[in-house]
């Protein structure tokens, strides 16, 4: 899996207000990274940046070393999946919404990505199985099925890098827990970037890092910061 790196960005949506005050940080290949802070931080902007939705006024980010100004949208959009905090369902089966953006994928290749996910104990149990239709007009899903299908989806796509964007926030603390550990599960043998409200839903990752007002605070593993309080 390819490193990523932010390498002193600087960024703000109006040239008057800067939100990124020459932002550095590395996810190494194949280590998890979270950033938390409070909101406002500018967590939200960094995955933005990485899909390119806006480009920094200075400094790069570089994805294997190559700065993804250079890279086509596409390539981009393969090497990332984003688990996001509401993952849209579309009003159709759930074949449809675990392979939409994979439609050639294979029977085998939806069945073992909804295996990683944990979902597919639940499909198994309906009459229907994956032609099963879900949203308004059928079976309403819990916040937790919900996103054990965005994260299938997201495996299906197999993407490198994983970005995790407050992908448990909308959750009770249950079902968060529940999730957190598929999540944890999955991100092995991927670069992951973990963005998240609270120190408490990140604790497994190799490093953290605390952004406030576009500043990094500091960084450290999850122990350590709890100690610094
Ligand atoms: P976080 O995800 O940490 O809550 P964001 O990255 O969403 O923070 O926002 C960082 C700052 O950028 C905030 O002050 C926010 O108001 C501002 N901001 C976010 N999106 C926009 C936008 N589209 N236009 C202008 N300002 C924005
Ligand atoms: P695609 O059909 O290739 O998923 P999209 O335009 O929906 O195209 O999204 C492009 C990429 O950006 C995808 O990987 C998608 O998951 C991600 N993405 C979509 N919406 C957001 C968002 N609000 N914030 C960050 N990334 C997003």
């Amino acid at each position: 899996p390819p490193t990523v790196a932010f390498d002193n960005v600087v960024f703000g949506y109006d040239p008057e207000r800067t939100i990124l005050h020459g932002l550095s940080f590395e996810v190494p290949a194949g280590s998890r990274v979270a950033i938390v802070g409070p909101s406002g931080a500018g967590k939200s902007t960094i995955g933005r940046l990485l899909f390119r939705f806006y480009d920094p006024q200075a400094g790069r980010i570089l994805i294997a070393g190559q700065d993804i100004a250079k890279v086509q949208q596409q390539s981009l959009r393969e090497a990332i999946g984003i688990v996001p905090q509401d993952s849209v369902l579309f009003n159709d089966t759930l074949r449809y919404n675990i392979a939409y953006g994979r439609e050639g994928a294979s029977e085998g290749e939806i069945l073992r990505a909804a295996d990683d996910a944990a979902i597919l104990p639940f499909i198994e149990k309906l009459p229907d199985g994956l032609e099963t239709e879900v949203g308004e007009r059928g079976l309403k899903l819990s916040g937790g099925e919900k996103q054990r299908v965005a994260i299938a989806r997201t495996l299906l796509k197999g993407p490198p890098i994983l970005l995790f964007d407050e992908a448990t926030s909308a959750l009770d603390s249950g079902t968060e827990q529940d999730i957190l550990g598929t999540l944890q599960r999955v991100s092995r043998n991927h670069t992951t970037l973990a963005i998240a409200h609270r120190l408490s839903t990140i604790s497994d990752a190799d490093t953290i890092l605390v952004l406030d007002d576009g500043h990094l605070e500091e960084q450290g593993r999850h122990a350590d910061l709890l100690r610094r309080g």
